[in-house]
């Protein structure tokens, strides 16, 4: 079956809107990346740089610099001064609330250039990025300078003492270190910079090695937009150095992180000598349970982009398929037909669909994933890596008929566009398959029984319960995991309370 998203309507998941962008846009040259420190772009102290390399083209894009435990020190006391020192923290709501909403302008006048960013670095399709991730980041930015001006301090009576007032007020907590992956590199980016600004906070963001592209773009936005000097400040290097120099610092005061559940854990253990307030973003292993009174092309939809949407470098992929018994056959021969047709290719070309994967170490992890699967399980479709005029980091769209949740491709966050698709009984059983899992990030339910579905949703142990759908996002919307997936949430108005603190006055009236 031919995936024709823009046709049928019955594209839940609104994704590929291909007739938005007609024309292709075209590779750029990208100017060498600097550090961001105090409001200057400065070379890193060592002079070392690193190499960013296109995973459809296999050539380099550009350089960077490779920071250092120093370059991040000078960072840190940036950052602390202007929190210590300057207007950010102290400014009126109103005043920084203006100051994001013309970051979020700009990010919209300059989306194409993101998104040209985003598809040679990470292979993200283009289209994907302008229709879904650019509106999303933007929207956060204009939620959080909103969130900003409503940031209200509290004022309450004991039942005791009449002449006794409390105020509470909302305080900024200091320095943020936001350390992210490369798989979204832009909307997990704001996802911590958003909040982390509108509450006050002074911000140092450490972006992953492989895709800093959009980094440098959004800290030129912030230096545009008038972010005043030290507030924002960007260090490319490595996680080992620039990463742990944040986490280990007295004057950082939280750090938000998303990344894999094993660094995770690492940094937990690492900012416990200087008791870090901490948000942790980690892997995932998501269930989609589909059951046999789905709407079947709906569900397919879900399923389809479920797990193939950015080739499967997303941490709430539903990345396992439980499909109810009953129908199990007639799913996995229609779900592997849409494998069997997904279109490959260049992330720019607007009629792709699945983008070459974006490192080299993930391509090889990725291929070892295939192989362990073709041992366990029956391969339905793709399997393949095939190169596009001759190049590119490119894994076809796999499928695997499985009936163990026990096995390696069915356990391990594959982290690309894998699926095994594994049958079940009833309800029950679909349920203990779900949670049968060390992590809890999202999950999906498919049924034409909404009582069915909100009810099951209570039992998922996941942060995030798709009914009848799959990947939405919205800036209001708390976003966040259960168990191995981490602590804390992004997104939404819960998200500043990771990022403030309260403090409380008591007042003597006399
Ligand atoms: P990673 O954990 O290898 O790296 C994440 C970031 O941490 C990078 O910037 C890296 O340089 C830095 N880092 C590495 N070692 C460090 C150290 N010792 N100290 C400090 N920082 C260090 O993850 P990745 O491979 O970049 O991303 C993929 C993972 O991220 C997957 O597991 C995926 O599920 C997860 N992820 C989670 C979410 C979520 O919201 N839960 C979103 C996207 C990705």
């Amino acid at each position: 079956m031919a995936l024709d998203t823009t046709e049928t309507g019955e594209n839940l998941c609104e994704f590929h809107a291909v007739e938005a962008h007609p024309s292709r846009p075209q590779r750029k040259a990208i100017p060498a990346g600097q550090l961001l420190i105090n409001g200057k772009w400065i070379n890193a102290e060592a002079g070392e740089t690193m190499d960013v390399m296109d995973p459809t083209t296999e050539a380099s894009i550009t350089h960077v610099q490779k920071g250092s435990a120093a370059d991040t020190q000078k960072a840190i006391d940036a950052a602390y001064t202007a929190f210590e020192d300057g207007p950010w923290g102290r400014m009126r709501h109103e005043d920084r609330a203006k100051i994001l909403f013309r970051m979020a302008d700009l990010m919209d006048e300059r989306a194409e250039d993101f998104a040209i960013r985003e598809a040679m670095d990470m292979g993200m399709p283009y289209t994907d990025f302008r229709t879904i991730i650019m509106p999303h980041c933007s929207g956060l930015f204009r939620f959080f300078a909103g969130q900003a001006m409503a940031h209200m301090d509290g004022s309450y009576r004991t039942s005791y003492e009449d002449n006794i007032r409390i105020l509470t007020r909302r305080e900024p907590l200091g320095v943020v270190g936001a350390i992210t992956p490369w798989n979204f590199p832009l909307a997990l980016t704001a996802s911590k910079i958003a909040p982390g600004l509108a509450a006050g906070n002074c911000v140092i963001h450490k972006p992953a090695s492989d895709t800093p592209l959009t980094a440098l773009a959004l800290a030129q936005v912030a230096l545009d937009a008038g972010v005043p000097e030290g507030v924002y400040n960007l260090i490319t290097g490595p996680g080992g150095a620039v990463g742990d120099a944040l986490v280990r610092s007295k004057k950082v005061d939280k750090i938000a992180f998303t990344g894999s559940t094993s660094v995770g854990m690492g940094l937990i253990r690492n900012g416990a000598d200087t008791i870090k307030h901490q948000t942790m973003e980690l892997g995932g292993k998501s269930p989609n349970i589909i059951f046999a009174d789905a709407n079947m092309e709906a569900a397919l939809q879900a399923a389809f982009w479920g797990i193939f949407w950015n080739k499967g470098e997303v941490c709430v992929a539903g990345s396992r398929i439980l499909v109810e018994q009953s129908i199990y056959d007639e799913f996995v021969e229609k779900f592997s037909a849409m494998a069997k047709a997904a279109v490959l290719g260049d992330p720019l070309d607007p009629k792709t669909q699945l983008g070459p994967i974006a490192t080299r170490a993930e391509y090889d992890k990725i291929l070892k994933y295939i192989e362990s699967g073709k041992q366990d399980a029956k391969l339905m479709a793709g399997g393949g890596a095939p190169k596009i005029g001759g190049k590119g980091l490119f894994i076809e769209a796999t499928v695997f008929a499985t009936n163990s949740n026990d096995i390696k491709i069915s356990r391990e966050e594959i982290f690309g566009p894998v699926v095994p698709v594994i049958p079940f009984k009833d309800e029950d059983e679909a349920i203990r398959l779900a949670n049968d899992t060390d992590y809890g990030l999202a999950s999906g339910i498919q049924t034409s029984n909404l009582g069915k579905a909100l009810r099951l949703a209570d039992r998922i142990k996941a942060g995030t319960v798709w009914l009848n759908t799959w990947h939405k996002y919205h800036p209001n919307a708390p976003f966040g995991g259960y168990k191995a997936s981490g602590y804390g949430r992004e997104q939404g108005a819960e998200a500043l309370e990771n990022y403030t603190q309260y403090k409380t006055v008591w007042a003597n009236l006399g």
